[in-house]
């Protein structure tokens, strides 16, 4: 048994596992129900985990975690520029999202 993936965002957590059952790929979720009991536990155990239960399927499912967490940091993202770096197109300085010109030449995003 390994641990894949393990997030508080329940929707999250669903897109990697409608992607593994569309994979066959077998796993097992953890901490599903403790929401039901969620006062006394700490808040890092009632946050639910997805366990492969075969190996041999962890490169496999590795990637498929990849691309959701890519996808939903894109779809976070899409609703504002906050947290998201650019690249400057005159001079190819990374930018942090607080500029809106590049620090190094001066050019607009
Ligand atoms: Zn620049």
């Amino acid at each position: 048994m390994k641990k894949l993936f393990s997030s508080e965002h329940a929707f999250e957590l669903q897109a990697v596992r409608s992607e593994l059952d569309a994979l066959s790929i077998p796993y097992m979720v953890k901490n599903e129900f403790a929401s039901g009991a969620l006062g006394e536990l700490p808040w890092q155990e009632a946050q639910q985990e997805l366990w492969l239960v075969d190996d041999t399927w962890f490169h496999r499912a590795s990637k498929v975690v990849d691309g959701i967490k890519a996808n939903f940091a894109s779809s976070q993202g899409g609703k504002g520029q906050e947290g998201r770096e650019w690249v400057c197109s005159s001079c190819g300085e990374e930018n942090g999202s607080a500029f809106e010109v590049c620090w190094q030449c001066g050019d607009a995003l």
